[in-house]
């Protein structure tokens, strides 16, 4: 037995599934997980001492590449003056202030310890602000494990085949109106429905937890002025998107200023960190001044305040967002190019350091075009491109991430690895 399946019975007995997020547990695409010893720039090392690029990128946060000597150093320094105090500390300060300086919709932020904190407190604010109850979420937008926001969910949850989870109550979810993305005459719809008990509209504004989906034209435009007649919050959730694709997230690149957004992953440096922030008539909601309460013992931990400014100061100095789309360029001319060669029926989304590959000849617009993809081919894509020493998402509801830390070399190695993976699939 390998180390990995030695330590994955060892954990089957102590851990639900074997591991501490489901996605993990490999079920979408069959056999066992491997466990990982060491990470540096784009690749990761398993305790069987096999060598893999990574395209999981820690599920977006390493957008530097594995252990970069900024975050470390950054971390490791902090550590020596103590690894949580539970009284404000002045990296929580430097860190708000840069964030609200890259996302100009942004006048306050409240830091939290992950993106479900940023997108449930967001809701709460929303409806506490508003003073109203229903929301609209999209389907196949995964806002994290928030009751309810956990209903027609991406991610995890859809890879399982539950799209609802168990455990909600009727209440809890009820208030949710589901729309699928993209589909404008049906917000229109609902807003001429709802419109004045809409409290918010939650959405990732390029939903990235099924498969990577890309707007349409028009779509977001739609969406805030809706939401300005009405009077409800719009709230971008930017956990994957936000510091990944530009400064100012996706609400930079689609010139829309929402009002509230979630921020998590590259926010932390690889730390546990979420964020939400926007216009500070809503923040200052927030309990201590105002009546909507939203706390957290380690919230603006100094560990991961210093980790995230550090990564946040290095995708600055060293032009990250210039780059990352270059190395995304060159990734999709490549797969491009082997797309065109494959009688595979093959789509291919991507923007900026974000890309996924489909095995349908659809376009993909929304949840129902990736479940109509065939999932089947995907799984055996997986294992010949880990067979070949690429890690992929293990889902087709997942997005591929870039880092800094791919280079030439990686790129090269996988367009090889994938004209052979792809010559293999049935
Ligand atoms: N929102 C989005 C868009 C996400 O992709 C995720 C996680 O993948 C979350 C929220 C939840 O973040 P976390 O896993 O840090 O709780």
């Amino acid at each position: 037995m390998s180390n990995s399946q030695v330590l994955f019975e060892e954990a089957l007995k102590v851990i639900p599934g074997g591991v501490n997020s489901p996605v993990r547990a490999f079920r979408a695409v069959g056999g066992q997980p491997f466990f990982v010893k060491r990470a540096k720039g784009a690749r990761i090392i398993s305790v069987d001492d096999r060598e893999l690029i990574d395209y999981v990128c820690t599920w977006g946060p390493s957008i530097l590449g594995h252990a970069p000597k900024p975050v470390i150093d950054a971390v490791q320094s902090a550590a020596r003056d103590g690894v949580s105090f539970g009284t404000p500390n002045p990296f929580e300060v430097d860190l708000a202030k840069k964030i609200c300086d890259w996302v100009p919709s942004l006048d306050k932020v409240r830091m939290c310890n992950s993106g479900t904190e940023a997108t449930m407190s967001c809701v709460r604010l929303a409806r506490g602000y508003t003073k109203r109850s229903k929301i609209i979420k999209f389907a196949g937008c995964y806002h994290g494990h928030v009751d309810a926001l956990l209903v027609k969910a991406g991610s995890g949850a859809l890879t399982l085949g539950h799209p609802d989870s168990a455990g909600i109550t009727k209440g809890a979810a009820e208030d949710t109106i589901i729309l699928p993305f993209n589909k404008i005459d049906l917000l229109e719809e609902a807003f001429t429905k709802w419109g004045e008990e809409i409290a918010a509209v939650i959405l990732e504004p390029i939903p990235a937890n099924a498969g990577l989906i890309l707007p349409k034209d028009g779509f977001h435009q739609k969406l805030r002025e809706w939401t300005d007649k009405y009077g409800s919050v719009l709230i971008f959730d930017e956990v994957m998107t936000g510091f990944r694709l530009a400064k100012g997230g996706a609400q930079e690149l689609l010139g829309i200023n929402p009002d509230l957004s979630a921020f998590g992953k590259v926010i932390g440096g690889g730390l546990p960190v979420g964020a939400f922030g926007g216009k500070a008539k809503i923040m200052d909601c927030l309990a201590p001044d105002g009546p909507v309460y939203q706390a957290g013992t380690l919230s603006g931990n100094p560990l991961a305040m210093a980790a995230g400014l550090a990564q946040l100061e290095t995708l600055e100095s060293e032009n990250g967002y210039e780059k990352l789309e270059l190395i995304g360029q060159k990734l999709e001319a490549g797969i491009r190019n082997l797309i065109n060669q494959s009688p595979l029926n093959l789509a291919l989304n991507r923007i900026g350091s974000m890309f996924c590959l489909f095995f349908t000849n659809c376009a993909i617009d929304n949840l129902n075009d990736v479940k109509a993809a065939n999932l089947d081919q995907f799984k055996s894509f997986f294992h010949f491109m880990l067979d070949a020493g690429i890690y992929l998402p293990p889902s087709q509801f997942e997005t591929c991430f870039l880092a800094l830390a791919h280079g030439d070399d990686e790129i090269e190695q996988t367009l090889k690895a994938l004209e052979v993976s792809l010559s293999k699939v049935k």
